[in-house]
């Protein structure tokens, strides 16, 4: 077999992982914005197409490259049944469930009738009962759904999920069910050969969502004993044979009060698949390889094993509301005693034409309190910079007490978002400020930036930041040392031990001509240089940009007002620090959209000062997340 792997990212480069082991030979497809991904690296050819989602694209390349098999990971194609009888029609082994089976899934009320049909519990309709929820039947990412209270909401929501399934998926079809208020998510994997075996593997609960997507799952679910496992994994066979499945699949279940309802089914590998892997001690696209071939299931394990925890490392940032981070990565250690499932490197571009997965971070232990505790150590020590990630998030959410006793339902994690998105930690600000100072360049733009900003400084072992400073000493870290002095290049990362007031801890750092990125323990502060007010394009001259990520505490001017040189425009609160952002020279005052109290991402602008001539800066851009790709 030689298996055109459809898609991007770690899930491309996790399946090309098992079609080497059992000795086949892979194609990578790449599209030009991820040309030099390490997914198309880990094929062993590599054809370029225009879309990922493009069916055309994919089978002429399939064709181009002599593929006789094509897995389409998840996402994207892979619940196409178009595409799956269009690969078969091409003479070409798909891996993956019958297309029949594909498109009964596809549509949310066939897949219910389905599993009624098979003595599924199923959630119940939601006629005259409040609350309801409001589904798009060709649903998937958690889009076109509404929640509704009262009666009198629900023909306007009804209205925004048809909106919203129109937009997303081409089909405006609804239904309604009544709203579980606090459930679990538990889904159970099935597996299927072609001769008829039907087998389950256990459990994950997937409760900690946002939005509805998933965030951190688990397996087995600490809410689900060998009696329930063993009812739910029946109910899900039951569903599975009924609808002449093969492959792996995943029956997905919301949970209340000790009953269970079935909510859908993915005919696919699922995100969160590692989980089961490790308890169960297989490889689940090794078995999707071998079933595609014809073999038979081999005997499988019918416990668990220990406990393991997954983590979702996304390209975004919990403290200007998961609005989606872009940016090179700078640096990249992946932390040793975990599973890294991971699509970026040193130097991968993370832009926002995907979907925000950077990596996957798996734990496996003994017992659910040592996999949680491993899975929080190696978030610490995962050493990533350049872009924004959620991994000290994903650390205060892990070291919850309910996360914790297992007490997690689908609405608790929106519940904390505000306590689990904490501020860094203060240590990092005078930390980046001696990390900057370092910086190979005697007269280079740091040296200059720190030196004319008046608010940060280093000086005979005192850091001073704003009206705070610390005594502070700087030593080499051993891997790998910088040349003493210590004084490093542009351009380059480093690790470094940095003592503040007499407690020395272990940073990451790299620093380019404008911005600084220094991390410890998953706590990650970007700091940018001061720009030059002047200069960029016309649209943006004279646009000033948050210097770091903070609060508006004072807004000391209005549009129209005439300022001089130096006058506090407006003054920010940032890691306990007031920052004031004051007229880089004479002019007129525009822009200004914000008043005390907003919250500002790094870089974000702020106000601008006009002089004589300049153009008015554009409106703001939003600050609503777009939504990610269905993973
Ligand atoms: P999608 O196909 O978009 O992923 P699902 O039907 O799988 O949509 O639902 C995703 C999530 O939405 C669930 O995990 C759960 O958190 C929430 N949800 C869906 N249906 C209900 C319901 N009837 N009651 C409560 N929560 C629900």
């Amino acid at each position: 077999m030689n298996v055109l792997i459809a898609n991007r990212g770690e899930i491309a480069v996790r399946v090309a992982r098992s079609v080497h082991a059992l000795g086949l030979r892979s194609v990578a497809v790449v599209t030009a914005a991820d040309a030099g991904s390490p997914h198309a690296d880990a094929g062993d050819v590599c054809a370029t197409i225009g879309s990922y989602l493009s069916a055309e694209d994919v089978l002429d390349a399939a064709a181009r490259t002599g593929a006789t098999a094509v897995h389409p990971g998840y996402g994207f194609l892979s619940e196409d049944p178009a595409f799956a009888r269009a690969v078969v029609a091409a003479g070409l082994t798909w891996i993956g469930p019958p297309p029949e089976a594909i498109a009964l899934m596809g549509d949310k009320a066939r897949a219910k009738a389905a599993a009624s049909a098979a003595g599924v519990p199923v959630v119940p309709e939601g006629a005259g009962v409040f609350p309801v929820i409001v589904k798009a039947l060709a649903g998937g990412g958690g889009k076109g759904m509404r929640v509704v209270r009262a009666a009198g909401e629900l023909g306007a929501a009804t209205a925004a999920a048809q909106r919203e399934a129109h937009a997303a998926f081409g089909d405006d079809r609804v239904m309604v069910e009544r709203y579980l208020e606090r459930p679990r998510h538990v889904e159970v994997q099935v597996i299927a050969d072609r001769h008829g075996t039907v087998a389950y593997l256990g459990e994950r609960e997937c409760s900690l969502q946002r939005r509805h997507q998933k965030v951190v799952e688990e397996s087995p679910s600490p809410a689900v004993g060998a009696a329930l496992r063993a009812r739910l994994g029946a109910a899900a066979v039951r569903l599975a044979r009924a609808c002449g499945y093969e492959g792996v699949g995943t029956v997905e279940f919301l949970a209340a009060d000790g009953e269970f309802f079935f909510l859908e089914m993915n005919p696919r590998l699922q995100v969160e698949h590692p989980v089961t892997e490790l308890v169960y001690g297989l490889d689940l696209v090794e078995l999707q390889l071998r079933i595609a071939r014809g073999e038979r299931l081999p005997e499988l394990p019918t416990q668990p094993r220990g406990h393991a925890v997954e983590a979702r490392l996304y390209a975004e940032d919990p403290a200007a509301g998961f609005l989606p981070a872009t940016g090179t990565v700078r640096r990249y250690v992946e932390p040793l005693g975990v599973r890294v499932d991971s699509g970026i490197r040193l130097g991968s571009v993370v832009g926002t034409d995907y979907d925000p997965l950077l990596a996957k971070v798996i734990a496996h232990g003994p017992d659910r309190a040592t996999a949680l505790g491993r899975l929080d150590r190696a978030l610490a020590r995962f050493e990533l910079l350049g872009v924004t990630t959620n991994a000290a998030f994903l650390r205060a959410l892990l070291r919850r007490d309910d996360v914790r006793a297992g007490a997690v339902d689908t609405g608790l994690l929106e519940r904390v978002l505000a306590e689990a998105a904490e501020p860094p930690p203060e240590d990092l600000l005078p930390a980046a400020v001696l990390a900057a100072a370092g910086t190979a360049h005697p007269a280079g733009p740091w040296r200059r930036a720190l030196a004319g900003h008046g608010e940060a400084r280093v000086r005979a072992g005192v850091v001073t930041a704003g009206a705070r400073s610390w005594r502070a000493a700087l030593r080499p870290s051993a891997d790998p040392a910088p040349p003493l002095g210590p004084t490093w290049a542009l351009d380059e990362s480093f690790a470094v031990r940095i003592a503040l007031d007499g407690i020395e801890r272990r940073y990451c750092a790299a620093v380019t001509e404008d911005t600084i990125w220094i991390a410890r323990d998953g706590h990650h502060l970007e700091l940018r240089t001061r720009r030059p007010a002047r200069g960029g394009s016309a649209a943006t001259a004279g646009t000033l940009e948050a210097p770091m990520p903070g609060t508006v505490l004072l807004v000391h001017v209005a549009d129209g007002d005439t300022v001089a040189s130096g006058d506090v425009l407006l003054v920010l609160e940032s890691m306990k620090m007031e920052l004031a952002i004051t007229a880089p020279h004479a002019g007129t005052v525009a822009g200004l959209g914000l008043v005390s109290g907003d919250r500002v991402a790094l870089g974000q602008p702020l106000v601008a000062v006009l002089a004589e001539g300049d153009d008015p800066p554009p409106p703001a851009p939003a600050t609503e997340p777009s939504v990610g790709r269905e993973v």
